[in-house]
């Protein structure tokens, strides 16, 4: 099997197995997706996020051939396949559903595709055997019947059976949305695992953001029917398009300034003047939003040195784990902080703070 890593692929030669331009889909006079432009790099994990009806399922069923683009071309490797179905696509979807057979074996079931394709018993065995290894089932599962397995085993034999049609392209639609926590986590780092092993193009599906930063090469962030941004997950956090893209991918403190007539911009919802980074994407602005994560805002002590401060009060605190969250009221506004547990506020401490950031931890967006 081929051994490539993503990050190889990338950097070498980026060469899209699959690519759209202009892709719409309507239904009736609804617009589902629009003017959807995207190259996906061969031996990629690129994660597709947006919040619920922005469109992620629609496009995916399109790339696996279930539905036609109304408008718009999907070609792989050069050739178009707008209106080619899914079974004569070298491509599986994985369902959140798992549509696996109830009343067959763990080993039948991951080699079902084998069988199709006229393998026979003894080849198919060793087949699946390899595949339950990739996807760390225990070799003894192999009889075992899959409604006898729970949930996150029978993940893994969904997971090993689209292996088995040994597809370029997997399509992965939310697969993890409804195991608990501690599973999903392992199942994402898994599943990362798999993508390197296997060096597949992988498209992943789903809301939650936590799950594509883990996972992915790059994100596509869709709204409303569009992809708003593409990029790597530290681009993504980084340097957000737009201010939607900024709060979907978690708490984030605004600030609304206008320009001075220096460098400097005056706070419009929060008093004070303020040092920003300039936008990504070099606009000319007379008001600006400063956006700025819970993460990059620190307590200053008396010596602490920022590019940008403000007094606040400190009301709430709650623990995150590992962290702890701040909610400080600045004005009328409130503002989070979050820190380590090791750089806490002591208990008893007063409760008066000066928050500070430095103006390169923060975006500046058209407000
Ligand atoms: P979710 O995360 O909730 O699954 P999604 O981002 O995958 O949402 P889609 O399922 O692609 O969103 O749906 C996008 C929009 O298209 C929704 O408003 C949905 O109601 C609409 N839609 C999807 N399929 C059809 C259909 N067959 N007929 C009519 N409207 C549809």
């Amino acid at each position: 099997m081929l051994q490539t890593s993503p990050a190889s692929v990338i950097d070498a030669a980026p060469k899209p197995i699959l690519q759209l331009v202009g892709v719409r889909k309507t239904f009736g006079t609804f617009v589902a997706v629009e003017g959807i432009d995207l190259d996906v790099i061969e031996g990629e994990f690129l994660t597709i996020v947006g919040p619920s009806g922005s469109g992620k399922t629609t496009l995916l069923r399109m790339l696996a051939g279930m539905d036609t683009p109304t408008a718009g071309n999907i070609t792989l490797h050069g050739t178009l396949i707008n209106d080619v179905p899914p079974n004569k696509r070298p491509t599986c979807l994985v369902f959140q559903s798992l549509a696996l057979f109830p009343h067959k074996s763990v080993g039948e079931n991951i080699a079902f595709p084998l069988k199709v394709k006229g393998v026979n018993a003894a080849r198919r065995k060793a087949r699946a055997l390899e595949l339950m290894k990739l996807v760390r089932l225990p070799e003894d599962y192999h009889d075992k019947n899959v409604m006898k397995c729970s949930g996150g085993e029978r993940q893994r034999v969904a997971l090993a059976r689209a292996l088995a049609y040994d597809p370029e392209v997997l399509f992965f639609d939310e697969p993890l949305s409804a195991i608990d926590y501690k599973l999903k986590k392992t199942l994402e780092k898994e599943l990362k695992d798999l993508h390197r092993e296997t060096g597949k193009t992988f498209i992943y599906i789903t809301h939650s953001l936590e799950e594509a930063m883990v996972m992915s090469d790059r994100i596509g962030v869709m709204r409303a029917g569009r992809l708003v941004q593409v990029g790597t997950p530290e681009e993504i956090y980084g340097a957000p398009a737009d201010r939607f893209v900024c709060e979907f991918l978690g708490e984030v403190n605004t600030i609304k300034v206008r320009r001075g007539l220096d460098d400097n911009w005056t706070g419009i919802d929060v008093d004070g003047s303020f040092r920003l980074r300039p936008p990504d994407d070099g606009a000319v602005l007379d008001e600006a939003l400063v956006m700025v994560r819970p993460e990059y805002m620190r307590f200053l002590g008396p010596d602490d040195v920022a590019d940008n401060r403000i007094e606040g009060l400190v009301y709430n605190e709650y623990s995150l784990g590992s962290r702890m969250q701040y909610q400080v009221r600045v004005g009328e506004k409130v503002m989070l902080v979050e820190l380590s547990r090791g750089r806490a506020l002591r208990p008893g401490a007063d409760r008066r703070v000066t928050l500070g950031w430095d103006a390169a931890d923060a975006f500046t967006l058209g407000s």
